[in-house]
């Protein structure tokens, strides 16, 4: 069984990685839109689709990053509030394995089972 500061400590850090990433591709993006606003004008660039395949890569990237560092706040706020660890939908205990795995777990395996079948 994991300590639950050992849990927080991670979750920091974690969510500390994920919006460094989060800004290096918010950076990553603007330069890239820059590039293909400075390209419009010319419909005959050979770069211009490259940059917007490039473009809508890192911006699912981004969206997962975006979706980690919600998931990990989430998890933090269940720390703090002493849920963490607990089902949110059966109330029940989520496997520590589980947790291990998936430090963001919200539910436990056998609703997160039935969730993904809705
Ligand atoms: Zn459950």
């Amino acid at each position: 069984m994991t300590d639950l500061e050992d849990v927080e400590r991670m979750l920091r850090e974690r969510l500390a990685q994920a919006k460094a990433r989060e800004s290096g591709l918010a950076d990553a993006l603007a330069e890239l839109g820059a590039i293909r606003d400075a390209n419009t004008d010319d419909e005959h660039d050979p770069d211009g689709a490259p940059v917007s395949g490039e473009w809508s890569r890192l911006a699912g990237i981004r969206y997962d990053t975006q979706a980690d560092i919600a998931a990990t706040e989430a998890a933090l706020a269940r720390v703090a509030d002493g849920s963490y660890g607990m089902c949110a939908s059966c109330g029940r205990p989520i496997a520590p394995a589980r947790l291990e795995a998936r430090p963001t777990a919200e539910l436990c395996i056998a609703c997160a089972e039935r969730a993904s079948r809705r």
